[in-house]
């Protein structure tokens, strides 16, 4: 943690790295834990993104984000990966954030496997 701007740009990586994992994997553009979406596809959507853009719950002003389950941004296994609204992002980040193990959350991706 020295070199702050050096992570920063770790970081910013590791999410790209993992939102193109879940594009890659066909994961349905939906909040793991609200099942909300976007009113709007994100800039980075493919082609084909309608294809895991589900009709309901469109309700969110802004997107989506990629949330790395274990918190190890750079770890992009699938498995560790899941959409998050920004709200619940910021509940998981607060329930990780006291220590908490975060393996047992990995379910949620396999209910969409
Ligand atoms: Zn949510």
């Amino acid at each position: 943690m020295k070199d702050e701007s050096k992570v920063k740009d770790w970081r910013s990586t590791g999410r790209r790295k993992a939102r193109k994992e879940l594009y890659a994997n066909y994961v349905p553009f939906v909040c793991v834990d609200c099942n909300k979406t976007s009113k709007f596809p994100p800039k980075d959507a493919p082609r084909w993104f309608n294809e895991i853009w589900p009709e309901e719950n469109r309700v969110l002003d802004y997107s989506l984000q990629a949330d790395h389950e274990t918190k190890d941004v750079t770890n992009n296994d699938i498995m560790e990966l899941a959409w998050r609204c920004a709200g619940c992002h910021k509940l998981h980040d607060n329930k990780t954030g006291i220590g908490e193990s975060t393996k047992a959350s990995t379910s949620s991706i396999d209910d969409y496997m």
